[in-house]
């Protein structure tokens, strides 16, 4: 039969992208968006805001002790960004493997189709973000979409 009841036989995943301050120039953020579509996500949710250095701070904590920590913080709340929650079957490696290398001017050469050598420049400003495991992904969209408390966000703009 090609009939298939495929409810909960294939759990799909969720994963948290961020378009960082440099990826909401231009037309950038259209570009991201589309290929996100045209490689099989879906959005589940999505806002606009702009990060306090709290919020900054707090959503990556993990890198607290490193020296690029400060600028790291100062370039994230440089302008607004865009959270987006994403779903699809192996959505967190797929959304890493589709953003390419952390650093940025590294991937225009080894990863020249992926969104980093797109709109990235740096290892710093690399345009945008995805959760690295199944773990830091659920982590990461309670923070930004279940945590309501701290004042970590100064203006908040949902779109859905
Ligand atoms: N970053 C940086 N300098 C570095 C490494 C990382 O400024 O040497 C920034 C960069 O914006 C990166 C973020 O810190 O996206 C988090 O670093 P991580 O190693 O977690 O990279 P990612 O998972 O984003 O690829």
């Amino acid at each position: 039969s090609l009939i298939c009841r495929c409810d909960g036989i294939t759990e799909k995943e969720k994963t948290l992208a961020i378009i960082k301050p440099d990826g909401m120039s231009g037309n950038y953020s259209e570009k991201i968006k589309n290929a996100i579509l045209d490689s099989g996500f879906t959005i589940l949710k999505e806002m606009t805001i702009q990060l306090d250095e709290d919020a900054a701070m707090g959503f990556y904590a993990e890198h607290s002790s490193r020296s690029f920590f400060s600028s790291l913080v100062k370039y994230m709340t440089s302008g607004p960004v865009l959270i987006l929650v994403l779903e699809k079957e192996n959505a967190v490696a797929d959304w890493r493997a589709l953003i390419g290398p952390t650093d940025a001017s590294a991937a225009k050469i080894t990863h020249p189709h992926s969104i980093r050598a797109m709109c990235g420049v740096t290892i710093e400003k690399n345009c945008v973000h995805g959760s690295d495991s199944l773990q830091s992904a659920r982590q990461e969209i309670a923070f930004f979409f279940e945590e309501k408390s701290s004042g970590r966000v100064v203006t908040e703009h949902d779109e859905l």
